[in-house]
């Protein structure tokens, strides 16, 4: 699989909800898998275990994952394979991470040096909160990154282009200082566009 990079880098793949940064992020380590390349896959658990999961899209598609509780999760995942199979040429070639956001800022230092030490790494995730707010560590990121694919997806009010998300609590929006755990509440997210795009103050 040529890629444009000589050696290692960071891909970043952002959007709003249902923008299909899953399956992007997904055909890119199927074409890598097809290439025969070791490839490694993360996603943040919810539970507190790291254990055989799977990235899935919203139409479907899967591809292998393990889910990490946290960062150091992942290194000691990536750094426990190492050991044991002590040589360098066992790491992985790619390693991909979905729902970046949810990781806390160290996970901006793990990608560059995974990137420094050659690995091809691929990062999805939403750039915006539900409030239309920069999402964590994904600023540092995009800023870092060799590639940037923004994605949209299609606003459910008017079918234009969405690039936010949006955040439906019993049917309303959100409040801009909802916690974002509400307790007994029913809460649903739509994609819009910036002109549906609601927050209440
Ligand atoms: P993301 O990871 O960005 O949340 P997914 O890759 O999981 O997105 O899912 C994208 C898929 O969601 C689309 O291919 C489409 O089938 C479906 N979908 C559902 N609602 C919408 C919407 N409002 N706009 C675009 N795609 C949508």
């Amino acid at each position: 699989l040529k890629s444009p990079y000589a050696g290692g880098h960071l891909e970043v793949i952002v959007g709003p909800m249902f923008s299909g940064k899953s399956e992007e992020l997904i055909r890119r380590v199927t074409r890598a898998l097809i290439a025969r390349q070791r490839v490694q896959v993360f996603k943040p658990a919810l539970d507190d275990r790291y254990h055989e999961s799977a990235v899935a899209s919203h139409a479907g598609r899967t591809v292998g994952a393990v889910a990490v509780r946290d960062v150091a999760d992942i290194r000691a995942h990536l750094s426990g394979e190492a050991a044991l199979l002590q040589a360098q040429t066992d790491m992985p070639q790619v390693v991909g991470i979905d729902e970046v956001q949810f990781f806390g800022a160290d996970l901006v230092p793990l990608a560059l040096a995974l990137a420094d030490a050659g690995v091809r790494v691929i990062l999805a995730g939403l750039d915006l909160d539900f409030r239309a707010e920069p999402f964590g560590c994904m600023p540092d990121l995009l800023a870092r990154a060799e590639s940037v694919e923004k994605l949209t997806a299609i606003c459910t009010t008017c079918g234009a282009p969405a690039t936010r998300s949006q955040r439906l609590i019993g049917g309303q929006p959100a409040r801009f200082d909802d916690p974002v755990v509400l307790v007994g509440a029913q809460e649903s997210y739509e994609a819009r566009c910036r002109l549906h795009h609601e927050v209440t103050y």
